[in-house]
């Protein structure tokens, strides 16, 4: 059936997933959502860049034809009041391939966020972010260029999963009932109650995805991050269900950290991958001083969440850090900020996140020289010191300029 609203590019293939494989055309029709807010800017900027690297890295043999699909205040406009119209999904469905900008979740009135429901409703199950340090970016620490890892974070349940009681309600009463008079539980009077899911297949089908890209990238290590000393039967579990994947059906690739130092006395033999586990509150200390141990970091949903945020902070903050939400059919690469809304149209802010989820994307695509032009390039401009207002007010001597003027001398780098 036709779109309502969105336009098919008039070139272009459709890219394919087969058997769970990929199958990128040389001319793919990607979608993009703009976003709300700085959305325009930045979308604008990359998308020149993005286009830039592609053509630079192949001649012409190759190249994006991008469709626009809606979501957010654009959509709204569009599909009279509409912030998340189905044949969004449905493009994405087809298409395989999304790259967004920020979305403003409307305050009020029976709205979940739309960044939440694009997840839940194409079952993008791992938020994929990796954090590592671009030459010459503003960083806290004294030797960022040691943090090159990527995390992984199940999106799907956790104390997310919004199986939650508010105290006083008829609902809580109930459950608090069942749980003191049951199951002999005890907690305070009025407790708010909230549950917290872990199964054994959201838990496996993120580690899974961990182990592959590692093995894909030529990742050394995979580490299982939980608080499975307290929590024993969800995160606990989680470390637990890690390993079995591991070992079931990665066993002729990975090795235990136990394997590591018993059998092979501390050196990893070639074309391994190690699955080691860590406590969730240790592993912050460790980012922070020995983050070269790490490279792979699977967890759970809100360990993931508060991880990928401090995570990024040691490289140059949210400005830059680009992400990813994956499932088995759809990819969705995105910014990690928001809306930043006092910034709208002005022509000013860093457009690295997106630029970068960009770069995750042609990676993904397996379109690595564009990719690599792209890193090669921004890391050139900031040496040069041509940032934006954020990295500007971190650096001494730095010249400011513009969103669209930054995606210029970025893609006059690639020369
Ligand atoms: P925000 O939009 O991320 O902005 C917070 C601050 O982060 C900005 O004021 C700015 O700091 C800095 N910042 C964000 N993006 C930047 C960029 N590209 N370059 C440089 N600096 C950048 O967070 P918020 O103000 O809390 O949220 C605003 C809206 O965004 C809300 O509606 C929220 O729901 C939505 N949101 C959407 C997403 C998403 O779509 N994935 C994620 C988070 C929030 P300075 O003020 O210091 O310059």
């Amino acid at each position: 059936m036709p779109f309502e609203k969105i336009v098919p590019p008039s070139e272009g293939t459709k890219i394919t997933v087969e058997s769970g494989k990929l199958h990128i055309p040389d001319q793919p029709i990607i979608t993009f959502i703009e976003g709300d807010g700085i959305g325009y800017d930045i979308m604008t900027a990359s998308r020149r860049i993005w286009d830039a690297a592609v053509e630079k890295a192949y001649n012409g043999a190759r190249r994006i034809h991008w469709m626009e699909i809606y979501s957010g205040e654009k959509a709204a406009q569009l599909y009279d009041g509409n912030y998340m119209p189905e044949e969004t999904f449905e493009a994405l469905r087809q298409y395989h391939i999304g790259i967004k900008g920020p979305l403003t979740t409307p305050v009020g009135g029976g709205f979940r966020s739309l960044n939440v429901t694009l997840r839940q409703v194409l079952d993008l199950y791992a938020c994929v972010r990796p954090v590592r340090w671009y030459r010459g970016v503003p960083s806290p620490l004294k030797d960022p260029g040691k943090t090159d890892i990527v995390i992984f974070r199940e999106n799907t349940e956790d104390v997310y999963a919004g199986i939650e009681y508010e105290a006083g309600s008829a609902e809580n009463k109930k459950l608090a009932a069942f749980l003191r008079n049951e199951m002999g539980a005890q907690f305070f009077e009025d407790a708010g109650l909230g549950i917290k899911p872990i199964s054994a297949f959201a838990s496996k089908r993120l580690v899974r995805k961990a182990i592959q890209y590692a093995l894909d990238r030529g990742r050394k290590s995979v580490t299982l991050v939980h608080k499975g000393n307290i929590q024993k039967f969800t995160e606990g579990a989680f470390r637990k269900w890690g390993y079995e994947v591991a070992a079931q059906e990665f066993g002729d690739v990975t090795i235990t950290e136990d394997d590591l130092w018993e059998k092979y006395n501390g050196k990893q033999p070639e074309g391994t991958i190690v699955i080691k586990d860590r406590i969730a509150d240790i592993i912050f200390q460790h980012l922070l001083l020995r983050p070269d141990e790490f490279d792979v970091l699977a967890t759970m949903n809100l360990n993931g969440d508060y991880l990928s945020d401090a995570a990024a902070a040691h490289v140059g903050g949210v400005g830059i850090a680009p992400g990813a939400n994956i499932g088995d059919e759809v990819a969705m690469f995105e910014a990690t900020h928001g809306t930043a809304p006092k910034y709208t149209n002005l022509d000013k802010v860093n457009p690295g996140s997106l630029l970068f989820s960009g770069v995750m994307m042609l990676e993904y695509m397996d379109w690595w020289e564009a990719a690599n032009l792209i890193n090669t390039a921004f890391e050139k401009t900031i040496e040069q010191k041509i940032v934006t207002y954020d990295f500007a007010r971190q650096m001494e001597g730095a010249t400011e300029v513009g969103t669209s003027a930054f995606a210029t001398a970025i893609i006059r780098n690639m020369d």
